[in-house]
């Protein structure tokens, strides 16, 4: 049982249930609940954003 520990007031990773630095509860750092597809979504629909911000499409070739 090696999990590591993440301190979210002083952003440190540790091993200790209690931060040593902050005594302060520590947490299980687990990847993002997301699921890919979602993400995946969120990430398109930001770079689309992004890309019409920057530069205008010529002909909405974005909207597919
Ligand atoms: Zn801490």
């Amino acid at each position: 049982m090696s999990d590591i520990l993440f301190c979210p007031t002083c952003k440190t990773y540790t091993l200790n249930n209690i931060c040593i630095r902050c005594k302060k509860k520590t947490i299980t750092k687990k990847p993002p609940k997301f699921s890919p597809q979602d993400h995946y979504g969120e990430y398109r629909r930001k770079l689309k954003k992004r890309i019409k911000k920057e530069k205008k499409p010529d002909k909405e070739k974005e909207n597919v």
